[in-house]
């Protein structure tokens, strides 16, 4: 068999599985139930004309043409690091290309040889892909099961210098929330304990001023390695990190998708601080995505007996592909662009709707959506 003929083997027993994936083309006029611009920003035209009209032309530039070691350590990405740092009352801060890059870079630059990871069952994909790069022996705690991960800091803690706790704070599939109150006292208990916390979900969103739920529940100074994304709330691109001193600067010597890698144009980060510096102002969207958000979870409730979102992130679980399939298809023809996610995205039988809210979505369009439901 050649090359091609196994490759096109491997797509048929996707397709056999019905887990064959393709780019969608998203139709126009629907209302979008499946991206993940929680605030709204992305079609708010008059911000973003507030943003270029301000625009300096340094900040203007549509690239770094560097990597930021060389030429790319560009004005505009030494302010958006200063502004996170102050904000999260953080020695530091780095900023990456995305999300990817951070969680596949973070830990197989911190991790030595005597770590340990434990991570949440339901991590990102990047977040595993990091834990994988980083050589380090790891477990898999059970979701959100903290008694889980201390059975396993009971057995192990002592036999290694430290043991990084990774962990998201709203789950992109379920969109539950970890319990970070709790994840903070397993330092009280176990001082090797080095917490991560990826927050893409939480950035935007939670929080009087929009920093997350580490900072709404006043925990982000306890979290050692509080990663955010700006792809997502932010309607831009890249990510952070907010950190010690010391860490940070072994990521700028080790990090490799942070040094092997052209930064941010500067008119991209200059965009992200802009957005950053207007979320305290944006409370009402927030107020307006919260009490969809509550609605739809318990419509979901009210028709399946369970719905576990405590987020903008709302599953309904249907069970099989088919009926996920065909209920996507139903909703996409009254207007409401949802897609169906199926295993191995999420395990089996569990096949579902995601609806993603965003503040966007208007009163009548939601309702709409409630009564098509
Ligand atoms: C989207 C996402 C990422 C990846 O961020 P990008 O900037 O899109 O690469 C990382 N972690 C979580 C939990 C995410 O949902």
């Amino acid at each position: 068999m050649n090359l091609f003929e196994r490759l096109n083997q491997e797509l048929e027993q996707l397709r056999h599985q019905g887990s064959y994936r393709h780019l969608p083309v998203v139709p126009e006029g629907m209302v979008n139930l499946s991206g993940n611009d929680y605030l709204g920003i992305l079609e708010d035209r008059a911000f973003r004309e507030a943003f270029y009209a301000q625009l300096s032309d340094e900040a203007a530039q549509l690239s770094a043409a560097s990597s930021r070691l060389l030429t790319g350590n560009t004005a505009a990405a030494i302010e958006l690091e200063r502004f996170l740092a102050q904000v999260y009352h953080a020695e530091a801060a780095l900023v990456f290309g995305s999300g990817y890059h951070a969680n596949t870079g973070i830990l197989p630059a911190l991790a030595g040889p005597k770590s340990l990871i434990l991570s949440d069952r339901l991590n990102h994909a990047s977040l595993i892909d990091g834990i994988r790069a980083s050589g380090a022996t790891f477990y898999r705690f059970r979701h959100n099961d903290l008694e889980h991960c201390r059975s396993y800091l009971e057995k192990y803690a002592k036999s290694y210098d430290e043991v990084f706790v990774v962990t998201e704070s709203v789950f992109s599939m379920d969109g539950d929330c970890s319990d970070l109150k709790a994840l903070t006292t397993l330092k009280h208990d176990f001082p090797n304990v080095v917490l991560y916390v990826d927050e893409a979900h939480g950035v935007g969103v939670f929080g009087e001023r929009g920093l997350g739920v580490a900072v709404a529940e006043a925990v982000h100074q306890q979290i050692d390695i509080l990663v955010g994304t700006f792809g997502k709330a932010l309607c831009s691109t890249g990510a952070f990190v907010v950190c010690s001193a010391v860490v940070r600067e072994i990521l700028v010597n080790k990090m490799r998708p942070f040094i092997f890698t052209t930064a941010l144009p500067p008119v991209n980060m200059a965009w992200t601080l802009y957005v950053l510096r207007a979320l305290p102002k944006m409370q009402a969207r927030r107020e307006h995505l919260r009490k969809m958000a509550r609605q739809l979870t318990q419509a979901i409730i009210e028709k399946t007996g369970s719905c576990v979102s405590t987020s903008q992130i709302v599953p309904y679980v249907l069970g099989s592909n088919e009926v996920a399939i065909a209920e996507a298809q139903r909703l996409q023809s009254a207007g409401f662009y949802v897609l169906p996610i199926r295993p191995p995205t999420v395990p089996a039988g569990t096949a579902r709707l995601r609806f993603s809210l965003s503040a966007g979505i208007t009163d009548e369009a939601f309702e709409r959506l409630l009564a098509v439901l």
